[in-house]
């Protein structure tokens, strides 16, 4: 019988991402019942979708990878040290090719709803074919970023030529020599773009609302010898991974700001400018996060690196933000970004100045002035992290929407329960370690933990399990408590859960759905719970007993 013949399972996971494969793979490996529903045609997730031109990792490769098999440590040769979306994409394929993991997965299978049923204890799924399906234990594993927002701009269906999000980037090639290229944003991924595609368009005009902090990524290749090096070396990477805060190989000077010189901090700031990754922002002083005079140091460091980067001067100082400093947002890596503008077929258009009034038939007008257009891209982001949740219909006890009680942000137990959603497990749910930190580190943290929770109540003869109201309510203010500390509170960011073109999601409207106590802490505190038995969760069995 194939999988699409069986419409009971003990567990259903949503999404095949980086996430939904391996909690696929842990499941089949205890023997449960189980499959992945996937909405796109194959799996991968962000890196089946996100197919833009310079879309590549910001961690560094060789620490994103699964860590629960040595095999696959061994066999896979990580090219770049921030490998690309292609790559990318082949390596997860890899991974659940070795471990027959297709198998359990439906792909073009969008979960419409799933609603909880109280009479029979179990979720009821529908699937945008028609089919009902219903299983015990529902587990999310939707994306922190997986629904694409576009602006609301009048004409915009009234472009002739080619338009897209970043997102849903054409799977064929295009061809982008002698083009007339329009891009609306400049976040992490318009950064990618633009620094990619300058010198391969014609002309390419960037419509800048709010610039972002960005710093090089300086990548490179990685030759045999240095990935037999890695390899040599991966149990002491994951270790430095396990030990940071982000769950990066990056770990925070441990010298105090005020304790250190001016000079020495400058030192400090020139020498993590100028090497890979995120060592500039998350090798630095853990006061940059908090204190506003670190942070205003840091970002008076980086805007003069701009300023040495970017010839025009008028051109570099719209490129310097002004309302945020370095840091409180998710720092954009980038290669060539800065040194596009120097080029004469790149523009600049600070849209606070000239505001988008209208997409045209063949391209865009502002209050300034009119511009024409091949292709159109709204590099404008994400409905983040909820966002996933909130294009399902989830309803839980009593018919309570998911949807309703998120309202004005998450509330959850550890980011993996909610309660009112009996046997919904999230493993990298908001509010879990999994946000803020190298995704894949995160995500196998809440996966184990989730899958070793599965086990002990399958063996303990539990099938109902619910997060209390109490434990909820702790959790939620816990998190909540950790922003007050944090200058991103006071950012424009998904981190905060601003997003302008989403309604309700305006700034100022906080939605606590990061936790920031970093991975370690995260971590123990999970082996906590789960080593108290699971304090915070009613455990129960709701099926009637055997008959005797
Ligand atoms: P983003 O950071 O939210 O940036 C969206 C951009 O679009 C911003 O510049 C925003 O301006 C602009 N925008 C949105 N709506 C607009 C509108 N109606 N009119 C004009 N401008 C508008 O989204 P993103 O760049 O896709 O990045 C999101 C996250 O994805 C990143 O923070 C990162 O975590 C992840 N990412 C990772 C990588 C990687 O290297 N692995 C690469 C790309 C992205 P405002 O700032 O004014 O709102």
């Amino acid at each position: 019988m194939s999988r699409a013949d069986i419409s009971h399972y003990e567990a259903i996971v949503i999404g095949a991402g980086v996430a939904g494969i391996y909690q696929i793979k842990r499941l089949a490996d205890l023997g449960v019942q189980a499959t992945v529903l996937e909405a796109d045609g194959d799996l991968g997730g962000t890196w089946y979708n996100n197919r833009y031109p310079g879309a590549r990792f910001d961690s560094e490769s060789y620490t994103y990878g699964y860590t629960f098999s040595k095999e696959v440590l061994e066999e896979w040769h990580w090219k770049e040290a921030f490998s690309s979306q292609p790559e990318n994409l082949r390596y997860l394929n890899f991974v659940a090719d070795k471990f027959d993991l297709r198998q359990y997965m439906q792909f073009n299978c969008r979960v419409e709803a799933a609603h909880y049923d109280e009479d029979e204890n179990l979720w009821r799924l529908h699937i945008n074919d028609g089919r009902e399906l219903t299983c015990r234990f529902l587990i999310t594993t939707l994306g922190l970023l997986s629904i694409p927002t576009l602006p609301k701009i009048a004409g915009m269906d009234d472009f002739k030529g080619r338009s897209f999000h970043t997102f849903d980037w054409p799977h064929e090639a295009i061809d982008l020599t002698d083009k007339k290229v329009g891009i609306i944003g400049t976040g992490a991924t318009a950064i990618q773009v633009i620094g990619e595609i300058a010198d391969k368009v014609g002309d390419l005009t960037v419509f800048q609302r709010r610039p972002n902090w960005c710093a090089p990524l300086h990548n490179r290749k990685i030759s045999e010898k240095e990935m037999a090096d890695i390899r040599s070396r991966y149990e002491e990477i994951f270790a430095a991974c396990n030990r940071s805060p982000g769950g990066f190989e990056h770990e925070p000077d441990r010298r105090g700001f005020n304790e250190t010189s001016r000079e020495e901090r400058w030192a400090l700031y020139d020498k993590l400018y100028d090497e890979p990754g995120f060592g500039i922002w998350l090798a630095n002083f853990r006061e940059i996060f908090t204190d506003d005079d670190a942070n205003a140091e840091i970002s008076e460091y980086i805007a003069g690196r701009i300023r040495q980067r970017v010839k025009d001067p008028v051109t570099a100082e719209k490129l310097i933000p002004k309302d945020h400093g370095f840091g409180v947002q998710r720092v954009p890596l980038e290669t060539n970004y800065l040194e596009a503008y120097n080029r004469d077929n790149v523009h600049l258009v600070d849209i606070n100045e000239a505001p988008i009034e209208q997409i045209t038939a063949n391209g865009l007008r502002t209050t300034a002035e009119t511009y024409e257009f091949d292709i159109i891209i709204y590099a404008t982001g994400f409905d983040a992290i909820t966002g996933a949740y909130d294009h399902i219909d989830i309803r839980g006890v009593g018919g309570e929407t998911l949807g309703d009680k998120w309202h004005d942000g998450p509330s959850t137990y550890l980011g993996m329960f909610v309660s009112g959603f009996p046997n919904l497990l999230m493993p990298s749910g908001p509010q879990s370690g999994s946000a803020s930190t190298n995704y894949p580190r995160g995500i196998e943290n809440g996966v184990n933990w989730c899958t070793d929770f599965l086990e002990y109540i399958r063996s303990n003869g539990y099938d109902r399990v619910e997060a209390t109201t109490a434990a909820e309510e702790r959790w939620t203010a816990h998190v909540t408590r950790m922003y007050s500390t944090m200058l991103m509170r006071k950012a424009k960011s998904w981190f905060t859960g601003y997003n302008s073109n989403v309604p309700g999601h305006e700034q100022g409207k906080i939605r606590y759905f990061v936790y920031n106590g970093g991975t370690p802490k995260y971590v123990a505190t999970i082996n906590d719970v789960a080593a108290s038995g699971y304090e915070g969760v009613q455990l129960s069995n709701a099926a009637p007993p055997p008959p005797a």
